[in-house]
C-alpha cells in the first residue's frame, strides 16, 4: 500500500537527518497535512498509527473532522480570520498560525467562552515576504509578553513557512533564523518554548538539521493534491 510505503520512506529520511546531527528520531513530531484529502485518507493514516493532522482552512476542517476517527488530533496551520476563531478553538488542539496581537486576543476571548485553554504557535514571516502572513520577528518579540499574559493562551513555540524553492538547502538560513528567534523569545519569556514547527515535504531534512521539532508533511505522504492548498 502506497501510504505505508510513503510513511516508511519519510521515517527513513527522518532517521537519516537525525543521524547526521546526533538527534533522537523520536524527538521529531510528524504532522500529517491532510488539506484537500478526504476522511478515508485520514482513516488510512490513522490505521498506520498517524494521529496528528494539520488543516489550513476552517471550513474544510469543520466538514471533515466529524467524519474522521475520534482519536485523531488536529492542528490549524493556515491563515486564521477573526470570524473563524470560535470554530478553530472548538476543532483544533493547537493553532500554529498566530501572527498578531489582535488575533491572539480574539482566540483568547473565544477560548474563554468555551472554557478552554488554547495551545498556539507564533507564525513568523522569516524572509520578510510581502505576500506571506506571519509576524515580523521584531514585532513578535515586542508583543511577546502581552501575548503570554493572555490567560487562555499557551504559547508553545514558533512556526514558519520559508519561501518556496526547489533547492531545500536554500531554506537553511530561514530555519536557522527561526531557531535563533526561538532562543531570543525564550530569553524574553524566561521559559523554554518546546516547539519549532518547520520543514515540509521537500525540505524537512534541512529543518531537522537546524532544530525542527515538528515537520508538517503533506505531499510526501499522500501524493500531490488535486487542488493546490494555498499556503
Ligand atoms: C500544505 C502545507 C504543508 C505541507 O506541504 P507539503 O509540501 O505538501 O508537504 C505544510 N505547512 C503548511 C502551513 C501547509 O499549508
Amino acid at each position: 500500500m502506497i501510504l505505508a510505503e510513503n510513511l516508511a520512506a519519510i521515517q527513513q529520511r527522518i532517521r537519516a537527518a537525525c543521524g547526521r546531527v546526533d538527534r533522537e528520531p523520536n524527538s521529531i513530531t510528524l504532522l500529517a497535512v491532510t488539506k484537500t484529502h478526504p476522511p478515508e485518507t485520514i482513516q488510512a493514516a490513522a490505521d498506520l498509527g498517524l494521529l496528528l493532522f494539520g488543516e489550513n482552512k476552517v471550513q474544510e476542517a469543520k466538514a471533515k473532522i466529524p467524519n474522521c476517527p475520534g482519536k485523531a488530533r488536529w492542528h490549524f496551520i493556515g491563515h486564521l480570520q477573526s470570524n473563524k476563531c470560535r470554530d478553530a478553538v472548538e476543532l483544533f488542539e493547537m493553532i500554529q498560525s498566530v501572527d498578531s496581537l489582535a488575533l491572539a486576543q480574539e482566540i483568547n476571548k473565544r477560548a474563554d467562552a468555551a472554557a478552554k485553554t488554547m495551545r498556539v504557535l507564533l507564525e513568523v514571516n522569516v524572509a520578510g515576504e510581502a505576500s506571506k502572513f506571519g509576524y515580523q520577528p521584531e514585532q513578535m518579540l515586542a508583543e511577546l509578553k502581552e501575548l503570554n499574559a493572555l490567560p487562555r493562551l499557551e504559547i508553545h513555540g514558533l512556526m514558519a513557512i520559508p519561501p518556496f524553492t526547489p533547492v531545500p538547502e536554500k531554506s537553511r538560513p530561514h530555519f536557522q533564523m527561526l531557531r535563533e528567534l526561538k532562543a531570543r523569545a525564550e530569553t524574553v519569556l524566561g521559559a523554554p518554548l518546546p516547539v519549532l514547527s518547520m520543514g515540509m515535504s521537500d525540505d524537512f531534512e534541512v529543518a531537522i538539521e537546524e532544530g525542527s521539532t515538528m515537520i508538517r508533511v503533506g505531499t510526501a505522504l499522500f501524493g500531490p493534491r488535486a487542488m493546490k492548498g494555498d499556503l
